[in-house]
């Protein structure tokens, strides 16, 4: 079994009401956050004040990946916030019987994420997350609901969002993101996947192989060197270090 993806218009609650009547196995809406300091940075997450802890993983994995992949920092508890803003956002999401997430990935008032979220690379990016972070939590496929935040609404059919530093719109760019994750999830069929390490370029795959799930994965900053033992329990070529205290040695590695 695949995915299926549908974009869902009209007012959020609507909206959620019918992907609740077409049984979508996931819900998610797309905004941009935004802020009147133009340093403002992080990634976070809005899940119901009702969500369920898939909800919650869900979005704590999203945001940390988000976070990594650009370079700043989660926001909320631990890259949620739950019940929204003091119950802004609460609403789009918590009339779901699934599964639902309101994602606030990067701030459009920001100048350099702003550039991203503009670019060809960072939609890409950003699609990549979400398509893998529903890949991960929803492995069995079905349909999943997409929802461009403020565009499509009835009652206010001209709200586009927050403005891009720069130019362009919050909601016009959210909709390019979810159009690329939604190509991403329906060209493959889903299925639970083993753990993979992957080489990335960018937005282009370089490697990818599966790696036991127990396997130790050592990096080497002095060597630039990425070390996968042998299945079999055999440590891979490693310095000295690294096979007496392997992950002593990853934490240090990974903070220089
Ligand atoms: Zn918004």
């Amino acid at each position: 079994m695949g995915y299926t993806v549908k974009f869902y218009k009209g007012d959020y609650l609507q909206r959620q009401q019918a992907a609740n009547a077409d049984k979508a196995v996931a819900y998610v809406e797309h905004h941009f956050n935004s802020s009147a300091s133009p340093t403002a940075s992080y990634a976070v997450v809005v899940v119901g004040s009702n969500a369920s802890s898939t909800s919650r993983n869900w979005g704590r994995w999203y945001a940390k990946a988000v976070a990594e992949q650009f370079g700043t920092k989660v926001g909320g508890d631990g890259g949620i916030l739950v019940g929204g803003w003091d119950g802004r956002g609460d609403g789009n999401v918590k009339h779901t019987k699934m599964p639902a997430v309101l994602l606030e990935p990067l701030f459009a008032s920001h100048p350099q994420q702003a550039e991203a979220i503009r670019s060809e690379a960072g939609q890409a990016a950003l699609a990549r997350i979400l398509a893998e972070s529903i890949r991960r939590f929803f492995p069995d496929g079905g349909l999943v609901a997409f929802s461009v935040g403020h565009k499509y609404k009835t009652s206010s059919p001209n709200d586009r969002g927050a403005a891009l530093a720069g130019g362009g719109t919050e909601a016009d760019h959210a909709e390019k993101v979810l159009e690329k994750a939604a190509r991403l999830l329906t060209e493959e069929a889903a299925a639970p996947t083993p753990r993979m390490l992957r080489v990335m370029q960018g937005d282009r795959l370089l490697f990818e192989t599966v790696v036991d799930e127990d396997a130790v994965i050592h990096w080497s900053s002095d060597r630039n060197l990425l070390f996968i033992p042998e299945a079999d329990g055999t440590p891979a070529p490693a310095p000295r270090t690294a096979r007496a205290a392997p992950k002593k040695a990853a934490r240090r590695g990974a903070g220089r």
